[in-house]
């Protein structure tokens, strides 16, 4: 595997072990079927308790049967699920950042003891729910309303595009308390059996497709007042969004790791006019510029890491690795592809699917020209957005 700059060297035993366990999970379960699961357009469902016996949910959260490993080792996880397939990095980012995240940092005793051990082992499936159809990029202006009912609330809305939401038993749902003053955001755990809550599948996807993605529509539904997590505010689930935006930023090098791999062996084994078309020198200039992608865009997700593990790690300095890593692992998926040749369109190959999943991580968890404008009020104290 690609390490140009023998980052290997400096791995805690811990921080190997997990990748490793992550990279054979990966090479014996994920690999040989993910073109299947991407042609069918189905998240393998069977996976989610073994991932959870792996330890894959938020291992970097402390206390209820998470192991509390560093920040980097939550990274190389990461890295090496989505070198796999975005999908299953997805699944294992939203259990972990979007849902067991916010119940560990703003939930309850109570709703901790209840959902982070179920959560953590793969017996529960979370999504967030924060995506409206008419706010996306701007979901301060959300319209799910949560209205005082007796000692809960009534929840009202629609989100969608939510990630595991059709075989999800909690959601995460951020809405408008219109009884309060201010109407501030807050958060609710809505089981999705509950009455007044429906969840339909989105089909037709092109990217993504080895993944569950959902509409989560409610009317009326009741939440006890058990199921409301204590944080008030934008800065709910954008703190879980700078979580999960970490993990992407590793993750998007796991794709593009792969991407390299696939078409540096391929390249090597391919010959045209009587040679490895590796022999020629516009592939290896192609090859060269990969493989020093890959290799900045891990060392600024290492460094993330650093500044995560003492504490000092700023969502602007998520938002650059983001946009940066993404856009790298979408241009050299494009690249790896054509080294492939005719046989790079097919799913016997891993370029074109990470190509394609890329269009949906280039967009999701803010899209990259969301996270321009939001290193750019950093650079320049003049916040560009309207
Ligand atoms: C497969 C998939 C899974 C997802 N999973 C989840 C999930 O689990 N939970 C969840 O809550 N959401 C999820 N999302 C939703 C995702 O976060 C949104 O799609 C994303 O935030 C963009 O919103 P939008 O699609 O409404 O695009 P829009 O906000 O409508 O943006 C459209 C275009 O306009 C640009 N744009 C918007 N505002 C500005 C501006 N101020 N300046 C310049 N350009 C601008 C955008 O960059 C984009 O190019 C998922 C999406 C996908 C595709």
């Amino acid at each position: 595997m690609l390490d140009y700059v023998d980052l290997e060297a400096d791995l805690a035993e811990e921080e190997r072990l997990i990748r490793d366990t992550a990279r054979e999970f990966v090479a014996d379960r994920v690999k040989p079927s993910v073109g299947e699961w991407f042609e069918s357009g189905e998240f393998p469902e069977h996976l989610i308790e073994e991932m959870g016996d792996l330890g894959f949910y938020a291992p970097n959260l402390e206390g209820y049967g998470s192991a509390n490993v560093s920040e980097r080792a939550y990274g190389l996880l990461m890295q090496e699920l989505e070198a796999g397939d975005s999908g299953i990095r997805s699944m294992a980012s939203v259990q972990g950042a979007l849902v067991m995240y916010p119940i560990h940092a703003f939930g309850t005793a109570a709703q901790k003891d209840r959902w982070l051990p179920a959560l953590g082992q793969g017996d529960a499936v979370g999504c967030f729910g924060l995506t409206e159809p008419e706010h996306g990029s701007d979901p301060a202006s959300m319209e799910t309303r949560a209205e005082v009912d007796g000692d809960g609330y009534l929840l009202t809305g629609t989100k969608t595009w939510i990630t595991n939401a059709p075989i999800a038993d909690l959601a995460i749902v951020w809405a408008r308390d219109v009884s309060a003053e201010g109407q501030p955001v807050r958060g609710f755990l809505v089981e999705t059996d509950a009455d007044g809550v429906t969840v339909s599948e989105i089909d037709g996807k092109l990217s993504m497709r080895a993944s569950s993605t959902g509409e989560i529509s409610m009317d009326d539904a009741y939440v006890p007042p058990e199921n409301v997590l204590d944080v008030t505010g934008m800065k709910g689930p954008l703190s879980c969004l700078t979580q999960a935006r970490y993990g992407i930023a590793w993750g998007a090098v796991g794709a593009a790791r792969d991407c390299f791999e696939t078409a540096r062996e391929y390249a090597t084994d391919r010959e045209q006019f009587d040679r490895p078309i590796a022999g020629f020198q516009l592939q290896q200039e192609k090859l060269t510029e990969m493989a020093t992608q890959v290799t900045t865009a891990q060392l600024l997700a290492h460094r993330l890491a650093d500044l995560k593990e003492r504490g000092d790690l700023r969502p602007q300095q998520v938002s650059m690795a983001k946009r940066n890593n993404v856009r790298m692992a979408r241009k050299q998926a494009a690249v790896a592809r054509e080294i492939l040749g005719g046989n790079g369109i097919t799913t016997d190959y891993s370029p074109m699917r990470h190509l394609a999943n890329m269009e949906t991580v280039y967009t999701y968890e803010g899209t990259h020209d969301i996270h321009s404008l939001i290193v750019g009020e950093d650079l320049t104290g003049l916040a560009a957005f309207e």
